[in-house]
């Protein structure tokens, strides 16, 4: 280590790298005490004789002079990036997982001894058309794939968007895209988040593997899925803790029953109990439809204390789906104000729908996501992969832009299909 090279990359502080680099402001100093930047801080600290490294630097994009003891994690993170090792490489040399080293690597950025590049995941020119944005908003800093590992379910729900068919996908299937995935989000500099889903995920019968599998890789795991027994969680806890766990409630218990099933609603509610004495982040959702736009505050109420966030999707009208009836256009303005006040007053509530940014507008605060915001995020921060290998921009519509099977996900993702989906809605251009 004592060999790091101080001129990997010529950066100036504030300058943008295009791989990850040693900072050049850093210094690697062997020293023969313990203990002797604490002292430096704290002179009740007596340092103890003894060799160490010591790591002098500048906190990138800032002036501020640090000097740290050099963790073995830290010390492996400069000799990988020095050495320019590959890291699925010093994870088979060290024999651990590729995520292990990944995150050994994202704390050493973190702290300042590496840089690394933004985010390759830009907005396109044309937004944003001239509103008022966040323009920390243009990129992003994690691509999600929402993974539809199965079509098998337990329930079935009258607006479910899609209940045809489909071979379940093979194992060595799910792990290549896997490996895909995180070559992608390499290239693109971001972290990536897969979040699990069917049918219910967990019916898959290779999810355990694949979870584990996905883990291994140093992916954030999720699951959108069904409430399942308490074993069956514990189970995906010893793998990795989720994320978060969602799961669907479609109004009270008589609604919601009539849509998912008689007893749905009362063991919904014990699933979430139970995933709030494990730990888990707990999410609900409802999918708004005219039916139950009048429960959705009470529903609220309801899961104060009892649930991390709840959020609702306006009912898209395809599948079985397109038989129920969506909010009347002029009855959901007010719906909108009703439910943000809700949300001042009970923090699970959450503000997901993009048609809030119209409510933004009206008193000129910055927009969130969505099409009515700064934009979509459907193929350009996350995509949908099917059972079948089909990859769609977003999984509430057909919107077909690939198949991961017959091509890698960069070439889907950059392809011309998906291109559109990231321009948005043509009826929104110079509004
Ligand atoms: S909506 Fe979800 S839970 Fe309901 S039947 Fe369809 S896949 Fe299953």
């Amino acid at each position: 280590m004592r060999g790091i090279s101080l001129s990997v990359i010529s950066v100036q502080h504030g300058a943008t790298v295009r791989e990850v680099v040693v900072n050049p402001a850093l210094e690697l100093v062997p020293v023969c005490w313990h203990n002797l930047p604490p002292f430096f801080d704290d002179q009740t600290i007596i340092p103890e004789i003894g060799d160490e490294w010591v790591l002098v630097f500048k906190k990138p994009g800032t002036e501020v002079m640090q000097t740290i003891t050099a963790s073995g994690h830290e010390l492996l993170a400069l000799k990988i990036v020095s050495e320019g090792t590959g890291d699925r490489e010093a994870a088979s040399l060290g024999g651990v997982t590729v995520g292990v080293i990944d995150d050994i690597l994202a704390a050493a950025v973190q702290r300042g001894l590496l840089l690394a590049p933004g985010s390759l995941l830009v907005r396109p020119d044309s937004f944003p058309r001239g509103k008022i944005v966040d323009p920390h908003s243009f990129s992003a800093p994690i691509f999600t794939l929402q993974w539809h590992v199965t079509q098998v379910c337990d329930l079935h729900c009258r607006h479910c968007y899609d209940r045809s068919d489909s071979k379940d996908m093979e194992l060595s299937q799910g792990i290549r895209v896997l490996d895909d995935l995180y070559d992608f989000c390499r290239t693109h500099h971001v972290f990536t988040q897969v979040t699990f889903t069917g049918g219910n995920p967990l019916l898959y019968p290779h999810f355990n593997t694949l979870y584990q599998e996905a883990a291994d890789r140093g992916f954030m795991t999720a699951i959108l899925g069904n409430s399942m027994p308490h074993k069956r969680i514990e189970e995906i806890l010893a793998l990795q803790k989720p994320e978060f766990y969602q799961v669907s409630l479609e109004g009270l218990r008589v609604q919601n029953d009539s849509i998912r099933g008689v007893g749905h609603f009362d063991r919904t509610l014990d699933f979430l109990d139970l995933l709030r004495e494990l730990g888990i982040y707990s999410m609900v959702m409802l999918t708004l439809t005219r039916a139950n736009m009048d429960e959705v505050l009470e529903l609220a109420e309801l899961l104060r204390n009892r649930v991390e966030l709840f959020t609702f999707n306006r009912l898209a009208m395809v599948g079985e789906g397109a038989a129920l009836a969506s909010v009347a256009p002029e009855d959901f303005p007010g719906f909108l104000r009703e439910y943000r006040q809700a949300a001042a007053r009970n923090f699970c509530v959450g503000l997901k729908d993009n048609l809030f940014n119209l409510l933004g507008h009206e008193q000129g605060i910055p927009y969130g996501g969505g099409c009515a915001g700064y934009g979509c995020g459907a193929g350009f921060n996350f995509v949908s992969l099917l059972p079948d290998g089909e990859v769609h921009a977003c999984r509430k519509l057909p919107s077909l832009i690939g198949n991961m099977y017959q091509q890698h996900l960069g070439e889907n993702y950059d392809g011309f299909l998906a291109g559109q989906y990231r321009q948005g809605s043509a009826a929104c251009q110079g509004v």
